[in-house]
């Protein structure tokens, strides 16, 4: 993240602050100053505010471990006023353990405020909520606060907070993914307006707050959009309908021929218009060193192919591909040879699909960089 500071390194994950909860720290700092001038009011307010760091950062560890234990590492976490957020290198797939993985930092929260509340409660030094105040007050009690206000704020089921992932893992339990997440950002969106609307009347922060929401919704939902777009296309749409092929009987020559004149890498190869192999750029240097450019296409073509169906979705022909490492599926409509469909061309497609949406940056490249994994 940008204009962010590294503080260190703790079980194996760096650990930014971002300058905006640096700012935060300041005002706080500030306010325990102003209405005394007392130094002493300074320290105690600077050993709150450390406090408060290390509360967020036991929060975002929570999700951080919890994902380590189903294999997912976490690249680093960074702390910002509204919490902490912790980049994890994927989101896990199973509803489970994502909903695990999201409870965790609540739970961090939920168990500090309760060991704070064993502690204090021999001494009678808890205070009602009405009497919290950013400045004097008991220490502990105070604590104790901020982990209920991070543990309540935090399952507010909208994302990007914690609750809107446990939300939309326990939808996911029972409906498609991608469907879950629509319902998940729609709840959020709602949410955000009553906070919105309240805030209004009553808190201009719940506005803020109402705003951030909204945005948070907003951009899971177009994540889902491309996801779904990716769903919804036949392999008609995306494939290179104009293409050349080649004969068995054609010589290496001609397929060289192709090559340079820029129109494929991968040929498909066919026999009175039947399907019968496909020659790829591998096969074909291979089959040149050995056997010269005299010798023929049907020598060097691998007659094991997959194929696509014009009709099929996107999502699945795209799956062939990778998993078959072939890098080019011939599209046979009723055993017809009508288009190749190759890794390339999938992800311009997508690309030239996400910039017409006028998200290229967000959608486009991440997509191309998710295929070319
Ligand atoms: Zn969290």
């Amino acid at each position: 993240m940008k204009w962010s500071w590294r503080l260190g390194r703790f079980a194996g994950i760096d650990v930014y602050m971002h300058v905006t909860f640096l700012m935060l720290l300041s005002w706080v700092a500030i306010s325990y100053y102003l209405p005394r001038q007392s130094m002493a009011d300074v320290v105690s307010g600077l050993a709150f505010i450390l406090a408060l760091f290390a509360v967020v950062l036991l929060h975002e560890f929570g999700h951080a471990l919890t994902a380590r234990r189903f294999g997912i590492r976490t690249r680093d976490i960074t702390l910002l006023p509204i919490g902490g957020v912790a980049r994890l290198e994927r989101m896990p797939e199973d509803p489970k353990q994502e909903f695990l993985v999201a409870l965790a930092g609540p739970a961090v929260n939920v168990v500090l405020a309760g060991i704070l509340l064993l502690v204090m409660l021999p001494t009678a030094a808890l205070t009602a909520v009405p009497e919290f105040r950013l400045v004097g007050g008991h220490f502990l009690s105070k604590l104790m606060w901020i982990n209920v206000g991070l543990a309540v704020f935090n399952l507010i089921p909208a994302f990007p907070m914690d609750g809107g992932r446990v939300l939309r893992a326990l939808l996911a339990m029972r409906m498609e993914y991608v469907r879950a997440t629509q319902v998940a950002a729609s709840v959020g969106q709602a949410l955000a307006i009553v906070f919105g609307f309240i805030g209004l009347f009553y808190n201009p922060f719940l506005v803020f707050i109402a705003l951030f929401v909204w945005m948070g919704a907003a951009s899971e939902a177009s994540m889902v959009q491309i996801k779904s777009a990716l769903g919804g296309i036949p392999v008609s749409k995306a494939m290179i309908a104009d293409f050349r092929s080649l004969r068995p009987t054609d010589s290496l020559e001609q397929a060289i021929e192709h090559v340079l004149a820029g129109f494929q890498l991968d040929f498909p190869v066919l026999e009175q218009g039947r399907l019968v192999g496909v020659l790829t750029r591998g096969d074909l240097l291979k089959n040149l060193a050995q056997k010269g450019r005299q010798a023929h296409v049907a020598e060097a073509m691998n007659e094991r192919f997959e194929t696509a169906d014009p009709s099929e979705m996107l999502e699945l022909s795209l799956a062939r591909l990778q998993s078959c490492h072939c890098r080019t599926l011939p599209v046979l409509r009723s055993g017809d040879l009508v288009g190749v469909l190759t890794m390339d061309n999938v992800g311009e497609f997508l690309m030239i699909q996400s910039a017409l949406r006028g998200d290229a940056r967000a959608g486009g490249m991440g997509i191309a960089a998710r295929l070319e994994q």
